[in-house]
């Protein structure tokens, strides 16, 4: 059986595709982290190695050496896992032409074991330009037997050239009732704890199961929630001495305004009669309140604002400086909002 979720229709493509002899050398697998692109591709290499009635079964030996990453035809390359020996002591940034160099060296073998030797390139965005350009050379006139699967969550910085001979594989979000059901039939969790991790995941699968089981995540995301909620009735002092604590790790600080944007965004909706979008379903009730005791344009100004503030921090700007002035934007409003019991996730 497929392992990814959501795909049906790309599966089917991609069958129909395969069975009348129109498969590609080489294809770009799309999509945000976490959307299941390994997975997808660890799926279309059982599929076409499965030696099984109905592939990939998951019960013969071709499939199960695939799960267990044992299979000698199938090649994984990423910036964790070089196929060359790596370079002692240099931490890489890039995929380097040595792992090119050895993947050439592999795909001039026939395939071993199966039926088709494949190559996994996690991060193709992350080959240096000399290794992106060696690769060109095999791309273009591959061996029958070698297939490229090659994943990227930034298309943007992938060489055109590379581009231009792939066929593209576009992953999307996994909707929510999909999600939660997966989480509840396939990793047992509980109905309400599925319902909340598949909207937060904004589907993308493998961050529900990275949720499913990391409270303090959970933990943090509900103090981060109850604090802002805190804030938005409180005194300007209160609000300064708030973001003193802060400190000014960007990372950190970019990931709170984009928990903060995910609120807004559901007052947004709730105020347009559209709550059942929305994601923080555990703070319903606060964010009820606050659609109904702001206006539509003051919701969409604090939109705004949260994502200057964040484009500013990710540019270098000083984060104490960017926080207070946000600070001082979002309006004032005595607004009684509750948030959730600490104890909650
Ligand atoms: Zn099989």
């Amino acid at each position: 059986m497929w392992k990814t979720i959501g795909t049906d229709i790309i599966i089917t493509i991609l069958k129909n595709s395969i069975a009348a002899g129109n498969m590609a050398h080489a294809y770009l697998i799309a999509g945000p982290p976490h959307i299941g692109k390994a997975t997808f591709a660890l799926d279309i290499a059982r599929y076409l190695n499965c030696t099984g009635s109905d592939p990939p079964c998951d019960t013969c030996q071709s499939c199960r050496r695939i799960n267990n990453g044992k299979h000698v035809d199938i090649n994984v390359l990423s910036l964790e896992s070089p196929l060359a020996l790596p370079e002692s002591g240099k931490s890489r940034k890039e995929i380097s032409i040595r792992d090119i160099e050895e993947l050439q060296k592999r795909a001039s073998l026939s395939a071993y074991e199966g039926k088709f030797r494949i190559f996994i390139i996690d991060g193709v965005e992350d080959l240096s330009e000399e290794a992106a350009n060696r690769l060109l050379k095999t791309l273009e006139e591959p061996p029958s037997y070698v297939i490229f699967l090659m994943l990227t969550a930034d298309e943007k910085r992938v060489l055109t050239t590379i581009l231009s001979r792939c066929q593209k594989i576009e992953m999307k979000p996994v909707p929510a009732d999909v999600l939660e059901r997966y989480l509840i039939e396939t990793h047992g969790a509980e109905a309400a704890k599925a319902r909340l991790t598949a909207r937060l995941a904004r589907g993308c699968p493998g961050w529900a199961i990275t949720l499913l089981d990391n409270a303090r995540h959970m933990q943090q995301r509900t103090d981060i929630l109850n604090k802002f909620q805190y804030l938005l009735s409180a005194s300007y002092e209160s609000r300064f001495a708030y973001i003193e604590h802060l400190g000014t790790d960007r990372e950190k600080n970019t990931d709170m305004l984009d928990t903060w944007l995910i609120w807004w965004r559901d007052v947004l909706l709730t105020g347009c009669e559209c709550s059942d979008a929305i994601t923080n379903i555990d703070f319903f009730a606060d964010i009820e309140r606050a659609a109904g005791a702001l206006q539509i344009g003051e919701i969409k100004q604090c939109i705004d604002r949260i994502q200057e503030a964040k484009l500013q921090i990710q540019q270098n700007a000083n984060v104490r400086l960017v926080l207070e002035v946000l600070m001082l934007d979002i309006p004032r409003k005595t607004v009684q909002l509750e948030g959730v019991p600490a104890t909650a996730g």
